[in-house]
């Protein structure tokens, strides 16, 4: 009986080490399915999603000068300052000054966490950005100085790094991802363009709004007359288009902002950016007619590719009463302006 019953008291050992063994090889693998790769995917998505908390203006900010090939490192709020001066005259409105500095500190950010994680623009490998318009126009105060002399140094530079600091840190962001394309322009002639419309992306934040402030804004409307010869040529030689003569010149669609998408010349279907590039006109919002003496006479509306903020539409809006962050929601669609420290 006792040895009955040592043997029972053992075959109940052995199943508790049993249940033992179960319950740890249990929890074994509910940890490597289940909480392992839930704890991966956490540490992979925050290394994708740049948030506020990673964000930094201590970020340094390298840049390649195209002048002399060598790169620079600047902190960011003085490139900033270098980038407003070079993009937006001061004698805009400081609120205007003021959405410059922060779609440019945004440009900034994003093309610096997008480089550590993707590489630099073959263009400047060893940096995330440029000084000129290939990135955004960038001039060093020693520049500045130069191009504008002592007495805008005196007079205008301060505002623009009053612009600068009073927004200090303060970037865009769209569905709590830094907005990664802050584009700009001179003027829209009137309306935006969808990104989509005028470069590939799609972006939920550069759709085309309405800027009904560019009264001031220089070449709302601008012709400029070609021999029809040339343009013939031009044509032929670039695109290898034939049969090209006025009847066969035809506007085939138009994007929501206005600029040409498609247009037939001779046999060919072209962009309008394409016109455009060729013939160096302001905006690819153009209509053409012909003006007997065998010239192609183009009329343009508005300056630059049209999609993001219209420079001159913000000045006018900071005129009219709007502020910084009104007029950066207002061309950027569902923007929200936030510090980063
Ligand atoms: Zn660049």
């Amino acid at each position: 009986m006792k040895r009955y019953r040592n043997k029972l008291g053992s075959l109940f050992k052995k199943h508790e080490d049993m249940l033992l063994i179960s319950s740890a090889i249990l929890i074994f693998v509910i940890f490597s399915l289940i909480i392992l790769p839930l704890l991966l995917i956490t540490i992979v998505n925050n290394d994708e999603l740049p948030n506020i908390e990673r964000l930094s203006i201590d970020i340094p900010v390298k840049v390649y000068l195209h002048k002399t090939g060598d790169t620079v490192t600047l902190d960011l709020e003085e490139y900033v300052a270098g980038v407003v001066a070079g993009e937006m005259p001061s004698s805009f409105e400081f609120e205007a000054l003021k959405a410059q500095a922060v779609a440019a500190r945004t440009y900034a950010l994003s093309k610096v966490v997008r480089g550590e994680k993707f590489g630099n623009s073959a263009d400047h490998p060893n940096a995330p950005l440029c000084d000129d318009t290939h990135c955004q126009v960038y001039r060093s105060e020693q520049e500045l100085l130069e191009l504008k002399g002592s007495d805008w140094m005196k007079n205008s530079w301060p505002k623009i790094k009053d612009a600068v600091a009073t927004t200090l840190g303060e970037v865009m962001f769209y569905g709590g991802e830094l907005v990664e394309q802050p584009l700009y322009h001179s003027s829209s002639g009137g309306k935006t363009e969808n990104s989509e419309d005028v470069f590939v992306s799609n972006l939920p934040y550069l759709r085309s709004v309405e800027s009904k402030y560019e009264d001031e804004a220089p070449h709302q409307s601008e012709s400029i007359s070609i021999s029809f010869n040339t343009f013939k040529e031009k044509i032929q030689n670039t695109y290898g288009a034939s049969s090209i003569n006025p009847n066969t010149i035809k506007i085939l669609k138009r994007s929501e902002g206005g600029r040409v998408e498609e247009i037939q010349v001779g046999d060919k279907t072209l962009k309008g950016r394409d016109i455009r590039e060729l013939f160096n006109l302001r905006s690819a919002n153009f209509t053409f007619a012909f003006d007997g003496n065998n010239n192609i006479v183009f009329t343009t509306r508005g300056f630059g590719h049209g999609v993001g903020m219209s420079q001159w539409g913000a000045n006018g809006m900071a005129q009219a009463g709007f502020n910084y962050k009104e007029i950066l929601k207002h061309y950027y669609t569902g923007v929200t302006v936030k510090q980063v420290n």
